[in-house]
Formats: C-alpha cells, sequence, structure tokens
C-alpha cells in the first residue's frame, strides 16, 4: 500500500511503497524514545527504500545517533530524518539495508491496519515511567526481536501485493 507521510509544518512530505505496512513494532531505546517517542517509545515501519519520493527535502536535515549515549563517542550509520522547521521525525534509512527504509508511523498520515499482535523491544532502556502492555497479543523483548519487520507480516500471512 501506498504511505502518504509529512511533517507537522507542512515543509515535508513524502510518499512510499508497503508491503508490511503493519505498525505493530514499539521500540524503547534511548534514540527512538529522545528523538520520536513522547510516550517513551517510536513504532518503525517497512517500507521500499526505492519507492521513496520527497517533497521538500531541503528542510530535512539527518541525524546519525550516539550509539553509547551518555557518552557520546560512537555515531549509529543508520540515518534517522527530520524537518528541520518543526523537529517532526520523518524516518531511518540503514545502509545495512539499502533496500529498505523506516518511516515512523508517527509522521504516517494515511489510516495504517490495526495490528492482531504488538513486539515491544528494547525493553532494556525503558525507564520506569514508561508503562508496557500485557497480555496474549503483547510479546516482550529486553533486546533486539526474533524477527525482522517483514518476518512479522509474513508469520501472520499480512504481506501484501
Ligand atoms: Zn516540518
Ligand atoms: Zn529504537
Amino acid at each position: 500500500m501506498q504511505l502518504d507521510g509529512s511533517c507537522h509544518c507542512g515543509a515535508v512530505r513524502f510518499t512510499c511503497e508497503s508491503r508490511a505496512p503493519y505498525p505493530f513494532m514499539y521500540c524503547y531505546c534511548s534514540i527512538c524514545r529522545k528523538t520520536a517517542g513522547g510516550g517513551g517509545f517510536a513504532i518503525n515501519l517497512h517500507a521500499d527504500a526505492d519507492s521513496l519520493h520527497v517533497e521538500g527535502e531541503g528542510h530535512i536535515v539527518v541525524y546519525r545517533a550516539w550509539l553509547d549515549h551518555p557518552h557520546r563517542k560512537r555515531r549509529s550509520v543508520g540515518e534517522r530524518r527530520f524537518c528541520k522547521r518543526c523537529g517532526s521525525a520523518l524516518w531511518v534509512w540503514d545502509p545495512g539495508w539499502p533496500e529498505l527504509m523506516h518511516p515512523f508511523a508517527s509522521a504516517i498520515d494515511t489510516p495504517l491496519p490495526e495490528p492482531p499482535e504488538r513486539v515491544h523491544i528494547l525493553l532494556d532502556s525503558k525507564p520506569g515511567w514508561v508503562p508496557v502492555p500485557q497480555g496474549r497479543n503483547e510479546r516482550h523483548f529486553s533486546g533486539y526481536p526474533d524477527e525482522f519487520l517483514i518476518q512479522w507480516h509474513e508469520r501472520h500471512g499480512l504481506v501484501r501485493g
């Protein structure tokens, strides 16, 4: 499906195609939390990098996150894009998976499908004040999860196109 995204001030708009658009993965790492997650987490989506079309590219800035927060000596190779006018988090692109891009669900204007199960990751980085949903359809990982975004969609029979 096509995902239409934008920043809050409207300077940046983008579209991309996703075969795996369910917003099921909640990341509580310090990077997601500080840069994109007022609620204590951010939700990353799966989309095809070569389908990306951007308007307002000149308003985008890239942040390569420090990996050893709070020491700040080593940077991630992943590129996080933001609108420099309003600060909205837009998407992450990682050179390790150049064919993919990961829009933040918060930047997407297209109504997204509701996931039948959610996955909560990097819980070791979660501060105590952030509540984590419990129950049959909530999976929890202290670190990274046991499957990629696309594999979750395959397991649930939800890959499109
Ligand atoms: Zn903006
Ligand atoms: Zn994260």
